[in-house]
């Protein structure tokens, strides 16, 4: 799901990166085939794949290359937010006001989508307000099935796109949408939950029962879809997502990350605490620990529901920001600022620390200023190496030991 932060970006102007850094640090590829021969390919494909004829002209005819979709694609800026930064953005009171109203509003569609889905009110109204502002932001003013063709045909990721060519087809087939009202976000991504064409089709849910899967004029089945998409994710119903939680100054810090779980007695010994309210419970429910800035920044226990937000976005940032934020309109108080005062790396030094990663085989790919998960995953293995707590959170001092150890 790491497309759609795109439309949150274009409608914050946010620029906030989530693509899977490999591809994005591949050199840009070249395109060697004729638009209109490929165009003829495919749909000579999508009649075997059991696209009628009727579809493939109402949605196919006259679609032309566009430049200037391979232009956004091409020209997404390295712009990072620390999650303290980006949260503070993304959920600030006017957007927590609204969210809390809309809970109120929705009360009798969101407690109907609970119960046909699992997923509590809360969030599916936070992922609600930080893809669209609660609708307000429409999701976009490209024509869909044009941006995921030109992208299908691009060198660049053609088999994502050629799924969302496939998906935006069967949509208009099954009637859910015509054509010209598939407009949204430049990589494909459609109304206020933003959801790629390929998951429209086969997670969308028509819940206000009018025969149709309509996302953009509905709420009921934009926000229905929303909550059987994270069921699809495996969300269980009546299990929590995330808890804000205290650290102590010392433990095993390496335990972080989402990669690694233990029961939350195995946290209560090594000191961990409820940031808010009632005492952690000393139990056998199943947690990773996010520091996402770090041992010294806000620290969440993530229970397994929280991989439904990985599968939605795979930005830790994005991901611990949504989740978060769900707990804040199910009534958790705002996050603290952890233990200390983190710093946050420049870019410019993030590259710096990639470079002597990549020197020291402990990172593949580009020095590209990113902190994605590989280079959050070489940073615990270098500090690890020379001896610092390994929380993976890159800092000076690490570059610094880096630069002179051997
Ligand atoms: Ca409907």
């Amino acid at each position: 799901m790491w497309q759609r932060i795109f439309g949150l970006a274009g409608a914050l102007a946010v620029g906030f990166v989530t693509m899977v850094t490999t591809a994005e640090a591949a050199p840009r590829c070249r395109n060697t085939h004729n638009f209109d021969a490929w165009m003829a390919a495919f749909k000579k494909d999508a009649l075997a794949q059991g696209i009628t004829q009727q579809t493939l002209s109402a949605a196919l005819d006259g679609v032309t290359f566009d430049p200037a979709i391979i232009r956004r694609d091409s020209g997404q800026g390295v712009f990072q937010q620390s999650f303290l930064q980006f949260a503070g953005r993304m959920t600030a009171a006017g957007r927590y006001q609204n969210g809390l109203q809309q809970l109120k509003a929705n009360a009798a569609l969101l407690a109907k989508i609970e119960q046909a889905t699992g997923v509590p009110p809360p969030v599916v109204v936070a992922l609600w307000g930080l893809e669209s502002d609660y609708g307000a932001y429409k999701g976009g003013i490209y024509q869909i099935i044009r941006s995921v063709a030109t992208l299908a045909y691009d060198c660049r990721r053609p088999d994502f796109f050629r799924d969302q060519l496939m998906g935006a087809l069967r949509i208009v087939q099954r009637g859910d949408l015509r054509p010209d009202q598939m407009i949204g976000n430049w990589a494909g991504e459609l109304g206020p939950t933003q959801f790629t064409p390929s998951d429209y089709f086969k997670h969308g849910l028509d819940f206000d029962g009018d025969g149709r899967v309509d996302m953009i004029n509905s709420k009921a089945d934009a926000l229905a879809s929303a909550a059987n998409l994270l069921k699809s994710f495996g969300w269980q119903r009546g299990q929590p997502w995330l808890q804000e939680v205290r650290v102590p100054a010392e433990m095993p810090w390496q335990e972080s990350g989402l990669d690694n779980k233990h029961p939350r007695s195995q946290w209560v010994k090594w000191g961990v605490r409820s940031a808010h309210g009632a005492p952690l419970p000393s139990d056998n429910l199943e947690a990773s620990l996010i520091l996402p800035m770090g041992r010294l920044g806000p620290a969440f226990l993530a229970y397994p529901n929280f991989r439904a937000y990985i599968e939605w976005n795979a930005a830790i940032v994005y991901a611990t920001t949504a989740a978060y934020f769900g707990t804040r309109l199910a009534g958790a108080p705002p996050v603290g600022p952890g233990n200390g005062q983190p710093v946050v790396p420049t870019t410019e030094q993030i590259q710096e620390l990639q470079r002597l990663l990549i020197a020291r085989k402990m990172l593949t790919g580009e020095a590209d200023g990113r902190l994605g998960s590989a280079t959050r995953a070489a940073v615990k293995q270098a500090q690890l190496k020379v001896g610092l707590p390994a929380d993976a959170y890159p800092t000076v001092e690490l570059i610094e030991r880096l630069k002179t150890a051997r």
